[in-house]
């Protein structure tokens, strides 16, 4: 689940309109953006598998704890700088979001405490293993959030070039799409 988590963020683009769209975008994808600085210097660490089938190890971005604390975060960039929108509570609910859906489809490799510390269960529940019906979901996500974004910028966004915006979201998702059709088991 990639795709899924900025497909969130776009489709919330209609609830929350005062909200620009690229932070939209990227809030659901906080816990990922700390991911990456982490496995650069050695922290975190993946493997690529098939879809679904990626060797992952977010022992930091990924725990409970460490998740809320990045929600905490987005909720003071979103207070701080969309507080008339409610961008708090807004961005803090989306950053959060991904801990939630990575739970429902990752294999068990996220911890509760940071480094798996004290050794607790880790969590996840699998629903990877449904790699279709995994890819499916993600698709019918992106497919819902881009059209919310399309009307949302064809009745708001007043000037001539209302569908640039929509057109690189749109651009980015089929890419995103494209690349895990290669990754799927064959049916
Ligand atoms: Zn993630």
């Amino acid at each position: 689940m990639f795709l899924g988590h900025f497909a969130l963020g776009v489709a919330t683009k209609k609830v929350a309109p005062a909200m620009p769209i690229w932070i939209l975008f990227l809030a659901p994808q906080f816990m990922d953006l700390l991911f990456l600085p982490l496995v650069a210097v050695g922290i975190e660490g993946f493997e690529q598998g098939a879809y679904g089938h990626d060797k992952l190890n977010i022992l930091y971005s990924h725990s409970l704890v460490g998740a809320a604390l990045i929600a905490c975060v987005a909720y003071w960039i979103g207070n701080t700088y969309w507080r008339d929108s409610r961008g708090g509570i807004v961005l803090a609910s989306l950053s959060f979001s991904h801990w939630i859906i990575d739970l429902l489809v990752h294999h068990q490799d996220m911890p509760i405490l940071p480094g798996n510390l004290g050794g607790l269960p880790m969590l996840g529940f699998g629903l990877w293993n449904f790699e279709y019906g995994v890819f499916v979901t993600e698709v019918v996500m992106a497919i819902v959030a881009a059209v919310f974004y399309i009307q949302w910028a064809r009745k708001e966004n007043k000037g001539s070039r209302w569908f640039i915006g929509p057109a690189l979201v749109v651009s980015f998702f089929v890419l995103l799409i494209v690349a895990d059709i290669p990754r799927l088991p064959a049916l």
